[in-house]
């Protein structure tokens, strides 16, 4: 009965896509490469500088996967990310917008209903469409809001993990990702689709597994492109078997690369220098049309979507940063000139208190602003390493002026690096930098000693860094050094008042060594910052128990309680200040329940027995005080 239901179905498909056919060549559509809606397949492999890729002519890497689609396609040798940041660069590539304007310029930040994203436009267009993720950094649920917005299927992380490894928990393996984007497309087999297949595995730390682990030992970044290129290669497979290669668009890029110590940085996101912007392209279209074309012009991540819809007849946005790369790509422009300047952006630089960065990239000249502003000859230094900025120079100027064009695009609020002027530069900071990235990377991998040298080391470099400092007292907050966290959390909140995290964590240490007083200034502050948070309110609230002042005590319960009606922390707590005021009548119905619900609750017997007792009910007490023993007793 299966068989014959699947043969049927079989039949009606190619029913459906005789007639199919049919309508396309009806109207007059005779070009396979003009089919209305071929598939779209957009594979980002993340920290992939273009310079570690065997058809960008590096020789101590194996990447035929990658080789064999800039064989059937397109390769553009000079493409270029706005922005050195995974989701920030992301969500470029899916709306074709500069990072100031989609204004997702950190992790976290919501990608405004107002703009686009491929998956959107697609979807109305007809298309089936789903993203297979390999980091929890563009999980829609928690650190890249809004980027889900038009994928019928997005593949976020599961909610709640108990392993503490970083696989699956924070991190996917290609093989991992691509096996998910298989198995979802042989659910969903009616076109035309958009799957986009995000790549994590060259993001540090370098952990390929074998026999990339063995073959790449000495050059493990290098062995990480190679499993990725693996993983692409076992989704074109997939897609060749499943026949719709021939007729789809697929496009490969980079988010972004890698500094691997370039200018002195490790891995990227401080810095606007070529090692972290000059990303692969390959652009394979339908029917291998314009097969191993090479393409030296300057093109950005903006070109894509533009591509992308005007390959696909899908109407496009109002506003749209970029241009499609078609016209590029016919005979006839490939001689003509392109003037396509890159304006890159990075604000992470703000998030340890250092100056943004902004830079123009073109005519083979880039212009980087920051408080010791740049200048480079990219044809006489690739990589960039004489700085040539002189203020009255005449290149400066037309490169100053270009800019201010396209600044002139971006909305007022955005970030400049002028209004990064008086911070420091992030030049001067690197070596910091990645002491606390490694730092951080220790952490996630339960190496708290290693994040311990990392963090102090850091201090010794900038003993004002409230990164640092943060960081170093979450690290003896969770080891149990209460005295020693709530020291460097107090200096963090100092430097960076605005932290309603580091207010909070304080808050915790001083609760946990007994500083009362210490504690309700710290969570007082932090909830000044940011209301709503649950945690905070009744840490305040028991910190007010602890200092005798029910009446506060009360009140932040009873706040807490408005969020949470249920929360029987918050309850408990009310009926404790409750009792302290002498209010034994107000706490006793409460309380009544919660014994009831839960008769194993050894703290809601005994403010219960207070209760009685205040009430005068003394043979009441004295059975909920017996009940509470026995559980004290076992
Ligand atoms: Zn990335």
């Amino acid at each position: 009965m299966r068989r014959l239901a699947i043969r049927i179905g079989i039949i009606f498909v190619q029913i459906f896509v005789g007639i199919a056919f049919l309508a396309t060549t009806a109207s007059g559509q005779t070009s396979a490469s003009r089919n209305p809606s071929p598939d779209v397949y957009l594979i980002t492999i993340d920290t992939l500088r273009a310079d570690h890729v065997g058809c960008y002519g590096y020789k101590q890497v194996e990447t035929p996967a990658l080789d064999a689609l800039a064989a059937d396609g397109v390769r553009f040798t000079e493409a270029f990310t706005h922005s050195p940041i995974t989701n920030t660069s992301h969500i470029t590539i899916l709306t074709g917008l500069l990072p100031s304007v989609h204004g997702v310029t950190d992790f976290g930040i919501p990608l405004s209903p107002q703009h686009f994203t491929a998956a959107e436009l697609l979807k109305k267009h007809g298309y089936q469409t789903a993203a297979f993720i390999g980091a929890v950094i563009l999980d829609s649920n928690t650190l890249a809001p809004g980027l889900d917005r038009g994928f019928d299927f997005y593949d976020n992380f599961p909610v709640k993990t108990d392993t503490k490894e970083r696989w699956g928990r924070v991190e996917r393996r290609g093989m991992e990702v691509v096996e998910h984007a298989e198995a979802w497309f042989d659910k969903h087999r009616t076109g035309p689709h958009f799957v986009w297949v995000h790549l994590y595995d060259p993001h540090d730390p370098y952990e390929p597994p074998p026999p990339f682990s063995e073959k790449y030992k000495d050059h493990l970044y290098d062995g990480e492109i190679a499993y990725a290129d693996s993983a692409v290669a076992h989704w074109i497979a997939f897609l060749k078997k499943a026949g719709v290669y021939d007729n789809a668009i697929v496009v490969v890029t980079g988010d972004h690369g890698e500094g691997l110590g370039d200018h002195g940085e490790e891995t990227h996101g401080l810095f606007l220098y070529d090692s972290t912007l000059h990303i692969p392209l390959l652009l394979k279209m339908p029917a291998a049309a314009h097969r191993g074309t090479v393409i030296d012009a300057q093109v950005r991540t903006t070109d894509i979507l533009p591509t992308i819809l005007s390959a696909t007849d899908t109407p496009a946005p109002a506003e749209l940063n970029g241009e499609s790369l078609l016209p590029l790509i016919t005979e006839v422009a490939q001689s003509a000139p392109s003037n396509r300047a890159l304006f890159g952006e990075t604000d992470y630089p703000l998030r340890w208190g250092w100056a943004p960065l902004r830079a123009l990239r073109a005519d083979n000249t880039k212009l980087i602003e920051a408080p010791r502003p740049e200048l480079y000859d990219l044809q006489a230094d690739p990589k960039e390493l004489k700085n040539l900025y002189a203020i009255d120079s005449s290149k400066v100027q037309s490169m100053q002026a270009e800019m201010a064009k396209w600044k002139a695009k971006l909305p007022p609020s955005s970030a400049s690096a002028k209004q990064g002027e008086t911070l420091p530069d992030p030049k001067d900071k690197v070596e910091v930098q990645n002491l606390l990235h490694n730092a951080m990377l220790a952490s996630d991998d339960n190496r708290s000693s290693d994040a311990r040298q990392f963090l102090e080391k850091a201090l010794q470099l900038d003993p004002s860094s409230p990164t640092a400092l943060r960081q170093l007292g979450e690290l003896e907050l969770g080891a149990g050094d209460f005295a020693k966290a709530a020291a460097h959390l107090k200096r963090a909140c100092e430097l960076r008042p605005d932290d309603s995290t580091a207010e909070f964590e304080l808050g915790e240490a001083a609760e946990k060594s007994g500083d009362w007083p210490g504690a309700r200034d710290a969570l007082e502050a932090s909830l000044k910052l940011a209301p709503s948070q649950m945690s905070a309110r009744l840490l305040l609230g028991h910190v007010y128990l602890q200092l005798k002042d029910a009446k506060n005590a009360e009140d932040q319960f009873e706040a807490a309680l408005l969020v949470d009606s249920n929360n029987s922390d918050g309850r408990l707590g009310l009926a404790e200040a409750q009792i302290q005021q002498s209010n034994f009548a107000g706490a006793l119905p409460d309380l009544e329940a919660l014994a009831k619900s839960d008769p194993h609750n050894g703290l809601a017997l005994r403010l219960l027995t207070q209760a009685y007792r205040g009430l005068g009910r003394e043979q009441d007490a004295k059975r909920t005080e017996a009940q509470a023993a026995v559980l004290e007793k076992k």
